[in-house]
């Protein structure tokens, strides 16, 4: 077209990429502290090519699910294009394709067909840009962000669709090309142009041409800047996600040196979070969707995942030539106060349904937790019912502060042995604190000590020698009193020589199976759920009383998205005879949270509409049940705290093995 223009657009815009918008983004992003993510290489590219190439999350969410697939793979199929165009303003050819990719009359068979695949995608993208301004502008999706930069991107996207078929359409006219079904959008355009003078065609063709590249490299320009960054970062972010176990945090390590060269616990400043959390900030792509699965959200409280990522984004960004200046300290600017509200820290259940549902892999559960180990590390700034919780774990080993002797006060009446009188047992049954001490939950330790003795397992009990693993400590930010706790246990369980253990309570189940091993406990460790399924399979619990009743089970975070752990408890009931088991729309790795993870349990629930446990309960209630069942003492207080507010006496709330006592005792 014209080499000298190409030359000058190609060197102003990529120069402009490569020398200041990129290049500051990456020493932004090295600003941050050292994050390991260079380990199984192998798994890495597996992930990214099913889920950044194959978009793998994107179909759950149907419409928009869709037009983003359309756009992503127009995107995709456009990059070829780029180059070829590229290439077109340096040879006065419109057919030029590399020679496999050549177009037009004399074209190769690769070139026809991309020319079709490209066409259709170039209305398909349009179709798909056609959902997002209907959701946004239209329906106004509340999860869809309605602002002049999402405004801008559909614009600018319409462009190069317009002026890449402009240019096809003009040109085909121009040098009087026939209709080709390999070129069906270039020939639709070229049919009314065909009347037209050489000058306007002329113009039309240098009109689609020039402005398709002038909106490329603008928009490449412009990506670092906008949401549609994640455009470039998305593939990187997904390569590089935790591959660590989902259920464990990374502890902080030498606590006690850190303390005496007084560096900082937690993260304080958005500089202090590392590398890879900078990537999962630039590739956000701010659909929405973890605020839309958030139970804290859901609510009407203020946290919204989506908003902390962009928050901490704009913070990150408006601080960026102070950030990556050599010389001179930057400002300290605390997030949680100065950009974050506390609440929307505090709030968080560590659920995890927003990490499941982001396309783009973002973690939010670790960020949550570094926050909040400087808010009460450093600060001591936390909500006022933790004290109460730490100061009983720290004093008794349990959140309320019970006396250790009474832990085993449930099993008055059953023979439930102690590990010290029987140190052979096969298995340590790890009962935990809300099963030993809270009225409700300890009816579920009977059901469960009855169900061993009657299939015979050879088990044993802590009993006063148990104190809590510590998962609420940790997940409050207490990473202090979290590793006294882990190393006592651990202690005394090498001590018993423990192999396995046996827990009712994901909390535990989580915290022994995967955060332990980080101090020298390893341990098989099973839930109640999968060990009574097993148990039945094996004949050695036979439920034979039938249970007539509607049953919906709950599933537990930290038992479902954390431990993959659904099938288990559902097989359970699924074998006791007239057990009718429904499912509630949200259920399984969409399950809804009931509100008690996190340390919530211990603490009043921030500010919204409504209680979590609320929603929670009237969705199960939708599935008209006799009885809601669980698999986890603290969902089992938040659903029959949620049934007591709803004044629905005639539901029951039971534990699976309360459930299963009834069909084999
Ligand atoms: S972990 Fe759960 S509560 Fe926390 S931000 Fe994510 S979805 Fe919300
Ligand atoms: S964090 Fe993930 S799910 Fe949430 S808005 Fe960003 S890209 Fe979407």
């Amino acid at each position: 077209m014209n080499p000298y223009v190409m030359t000058l657009l190609l060197a102003v815009g990529w120069g402009a990429f490569i020398f200041w918008t990129a290049q500051r983004r990456w020493r932004l992003m090295r600003v941050g502290a050292p994050a390991m993510r260079f380990d199984h290489l192998g798994k890495r590219f597996a992930l990214m090519v099913r889920f950044a190439l194959g978009q793998w999350r994107m179909p759950r969410h149907r419409l928009a699910g869709v037009a983003h697939i359309f756009i992503y793979a127009g995107a995709v199929i456009m990059l070829l294009r780029a180059l070829i165009l590229f290439a077109r303003g340096y040879v006065d050819d419109p057919h030029f394709g590399y020679w496999i990719f050549t177009t037009g009359p004399d074209g190769a068979p690769l070139g026809h067909l991309y020319s079709l695949l490209k066409d259709i995608l170039v209305v398909l993208v349009l179709v798909g840009i056609g959902i997002f301004f209907y959701f946004r502008v239209i329906k106004q999706l509340p999860r869809m962000t309605l602002n002049f930069e999402g405004m801008l991107i559909l614009a600018i996207l319409t462009g190069l669709m317009l002026t890449d078929a402009l240019y096809d359409g003009a040109s085909m006219a121009r040098y009087d090309h026939h209709a080709s079904g390999w070129e069906p959008l270039g020939s639709l355009l070229a049919a009314p142009l065909r009347g037209a003078s050489a000058g306007t065609l002329t113009f039309l063709q240098h009109l689609g041409f020039w402005g398709h590249i002038s909106l490329i490299l603008g928009f490449m320009n412009y990506l670092p800047y906008c949401k549609q960054f994640h455009e470039i970062t998305g593939f990187p972010n997904v390569f590089f996600q935790d591959l660590t176990l989902r259920g464990r945090l990374e502890p902080i390590e030498d606590l006690e040196g850190m303390v005496e060269r007084e560096e900082t616990l937690g993260i304080a400043r958005i500089e202090q979070f590392s590398w890879k959390s900078i990537l999962d900030m630039y590739s956000c792509t701010e659909c929405g969707r973890c605020a839309d699965a958030c139970p804290a959200n859901r609510t009407g409280k203020l946290l919204s995942p989506k908003q902390f990522t962009v928050d901490c984004r704009d913070n990150l960004y408006s601080r960026q030539s102070e950030l990556i200046k050599k010389n001179g300290e930057p400002a300290k600017i605390d997030l949680v106060g100065e950009v974050i509200n506390p609440e929307m820290v505090w709030a968080c259940t560590t659920c995890r349904a927003c990490e499941q549902e982001c396309p783009v892999f973002i973690s939010y559960v670790d960020k949550f937790v570094d926050l909040r180990r400087y808010l009460v590390q450093e600060k001591g700034e936390f909500p006022n019912d933790l004290q109460l919780a730490f100061r009983g774990l720290e004093n008794a080993g349990n959140p309320w502060g019970l006396p250790a002797e009474d832990r085993l006060a449930w099993a008055k009446g059953i023979d439930v042995p102690l590990i010290s009188d029987k140190p052979e047992a096969e298995y340590l049954w790890w009962v935990g604190c809300a099963p030993a001490y809270d009225d409700r939950a300890k009816r579920v330790s009977q059901a469960m000590a009855k169900l061993l003795n009657k299939a015979g397992v050879s088990y044993a009990v802590l009993g006063p020698e148990e104190t809590c693993t510590g998962d609420t400590a940790r997940r409050a930010g207490n990473e202090f009193l979290f590793q006294i706790l882990a190393q006592t246990n651990v202690e005394i369980l090498n001590g018993y020589n423990v192999k396995r253990i046996i827990t009712a309570c994901p909390h535990c189940y989580n915290t022994l199976r995967h955060e332990y091993p980080d101090f020298g406990g390893h341990y098989e460790v099973i839930h109640h759920g999968n060990f009574f399924a097993q148990l039945i399979r094996e004949g050695k619990l036979q439920p034979t009383n039938p249970v007539n009743e509607q049953i919906v089970f709950h599933d537990s975070c930290y038992l479902g998205r954390y431990n993959d752990i659904y099938d288990p408890p559902r097989e359970v009931l699924r074998t006791i005879p007239g057990v009718q088991l429904v499912e509630a729309e949200d259920s399984r790795d969409r399950g809804m949270c009931c509100g008690a993870g996190g340390a919530q349990m211990f603490k009043e629930e921030e500010k919204g509409d409504k209680r979590m446990n609320i929603l929670r309960i009237e969705q199960l209630l939708d599935t008209k049940p006799q009885t809601v069942a669980s698999a986890c003492p603290f969902c089992m207080r938040m659903l029959s705290d949620g049934l007591g507010m709803k004044d629905r006496d005639d539901v029951c709330q039971l534990d699976i093995a309360e459930v299963l006592w009834k069909s084999v005792q």
